[in-house]
């Protein structure tokens, strides 16, 4: 069974769906996701969405902040085209019924770790949630979208399916699609597909994002040859809720946000010492990598499961009114927020490089797009500033758009694609297996490829891991596909992505620390370094 679009979005997230919007302008778009339309990391996102709104503020000082951040390996110029685009793209979130939160009329800018001004437009600490509530309202009004749910996309489909004659340039002609309700997998032919399917935390054993975070645009992306770089800068959260073996109900940490210490929250260890002076002059507000390094070493040196956020000294209305979500997950918690500390750790969050793109978010294959956390754009480097992947999705979401309609004319030749042939398989009676070898690659990835890394844990990581690969691949080559499997498959593949790059990676930098290279290659201009990884099979 084939659909056709002109345009094929997988992804439902900040990055997908204003991506969407952008295109049904002027052509037809199918969206899937592989479960509901909501279903996301910025569904999840707290903090909001840093731009230059203040009068006190400039493009400058926001292009400095990311830089500094990013250790020598951003992109200038595409940091400075981000910046300067940031507050028309946020007046735009607002005039399709964005509601951030206001005072005195204006947007209310709160103050992160990194910014040196205030500059995170936000909605409360409901940011990501207001932002899929809205886009999603839109889409639902448009008739050029047709949003499927349920759609798990496989693989994108390319000269290796369809036996076309190019053989280097590789084009990319839509995707193979399970619905996870019928089970039947259907062809998605487009002329242009975009990757807009998120990040990778559940590669992590402790992490803030939700179960839909398998890496599964990085694998497919990688698979279909692809170039992926920078896969080696994972961000740590410094603050997720502490919550002890066997309490936490789902798989993934509920984020105590980094506004919590921009709001003057202080960090203590269990003995109740504040600790940040100990570590970096900026104290609490320092980048994350700091941050989550320095209660690395606090636990380590203590042998303790947790540190301290203090928010004790503030008001208590002013937490209420400020945090509410987080006031009320800690009293679920038996945690006031007013008089207790509150127990956090570090938790992956936050993945810097994955595939390559240029400005206009064109990969690498021919009429591949990519927009959002699955990317590399450069304007991270190698540690991203809070809140600049919001506004990343959206400035690359929109120049995706506008190259596609100025290309949406090229012409197109349609070739035969096969149908999905699990004519050689049986349906998998050992589930077993797989949630075994995701829960090992889990911990793997968080005691040997994890804050702190050296060459002896990369080693072992990637034996593992190239072991578990082929269990794996063995297992996909005989039974029918299933969600578990896909998002194993994916898992594995991307995990063994972040090992190469930090195995590439002969310094440590931003969010990368090798033991084994305490030191900076090469302080300025780094990019050169950057840790190319393609599958040209
Ligand atoms: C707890 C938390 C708090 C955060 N706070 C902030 C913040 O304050 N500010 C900020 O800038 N950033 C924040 N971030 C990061 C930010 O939320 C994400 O980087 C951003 O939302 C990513 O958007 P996206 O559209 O690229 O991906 P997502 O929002 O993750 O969407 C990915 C979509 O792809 C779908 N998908 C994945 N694989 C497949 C597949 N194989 N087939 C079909 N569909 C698929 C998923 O189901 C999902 O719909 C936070 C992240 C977390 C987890």
């Amino acid at each position: 069974m084939a659909d056709e679009s002109d345009v094929l979005i997988i992804g439902s997230g900040i990055a997908g769906l204003y991506t969407a919007l952008k295109c049904a302008e002027f052509a037809n778009v199918i969206l899937v996701t592989k479960k509901g339309t909501s279903d996301s990391n910025t569904n999840y996102a707290q903090g909001g969405i840093a731009s230059v709104f203040s009068s006190e503020d400039t493009f400058d000082q926001h292009i400095n902040d990311t830089l500094v951040a990013g250790a020598g390996l951003c992109d200038k110029d595409s940091v400075e085209m981000m910046v300067k685009e940031g507050p028309d793209r946020i007046r735009e979130l607002i005039d399709i019924g964005t509601q951030f939160t206001l005072k005195d009329g204006n947007l209310h800018l709160a103050k992160e770790g990194g910014h040196s001004a205030s500059r995170i437009v936000h909605a409360k600490d409901l940011t990501g949630r207001e932002v899929e509530r809205s886009l999603l309202a839109k889409i639902s009004e448009n008739t050029s979208i047709r949003m499927i749910e349920n759609a798990f996309a496989i693989d994108l489909i390319t000269e290796h399916h369809v036996n076309a004659p190019s053989k280097s340039n590789f084009t990319c002609f839509g995707a193979y699609v399970h619905n996870t309700a019928t089970d039947k997998i259907n062809i998605i032919r487009a002329k242009f597909t975009i990757i807009a399917t998120g990040g990778l935390g559940q590669i992590y054993l402790h992490t803030t994002n939700p179960e839909i975070a398998t890496g599964d645009g990085y694998a497919m992306a990688y698979r279909a040859g692809a170039q992926l770089a920078n896969m080696e800068f994972i961000q740590f959260h410094p603050t997720s809720l502490y919550e002890p073996d066997g309490t936490r109900k789902k798989n993934y940490a509920f984020l105590i946000s980094e506004a919590v210490r921009g709001h003057g929250a202080l960090l203590r260890n269990k003995s109740g010492k504040l600790f940040m002076t100990d570590y970096d002059q900026r104290k609490e507000l320092a980048p994350r990598d700091i941050v989550a390094r320095a209660i690395d070493a606090e636990l380590k040196k203590h042998g303790d499961d947790f540190v301290y956020i203090d928010m004790t000294h503030l008001p208590k209305d002013e937490i209420a009114d400020n945090f509410p979500n987080i006031y009320k997950k800690c009293l679920e918690m038996g945690i006031d927020a007013s008089c207790d500390y509150i127990p956090v750790v570090p938790a992956a969050h936050y993945s810097c490089g994955g595939i390559v793109v240029d400005k206009n978010s064109r990969t690498t294959l021919n009429r591949l797009y990519a927009v959002g956390e699955v990317t590399m754009t450069g304007v991270h480097g190698a540690n991203r500033l809070a809140s600049n992947s919001l506004l990343e999705a959206l400035i690359f979401g929109k120049h995706a758009a506008v190259d596609i309609q100025n290309r949406i004319n090229e012409t197109f030749n349609k070739v035969s694609i096969p149908e999905w042939d699990d004519s050689d398989t049986i349906t998998a009676d050992e589930k077993v297996m797989i949630s075994h070898a995701v829960k090992e690659l889990k911990l793997l990835m968080w005691n040997y490829v994890g804050i702190v890394r050296s060459d002896l844990r990369l080693q072992y990581a990637e034996r593992r891991i190239n072991n578990l690969l082929k269990e794996v691949k063995g297992i996909y080559k005989r039974t029918k596909v299933f969600s578990g499997l896909l998002e194993l498959r994916n898992l594995i593949q991307t995990a063994s992505l972040i090992v190469k790059g930090a195995q590439m990676r002969k310094e440590s930098r931003g969010l990368h620390y090798n033991i084994n290279y305490p030191a900076l290659l090469k302080p300025e201009g780094a990019i050169t370094t950057q840790s190319k990884l393609q599958n040209y099979s």
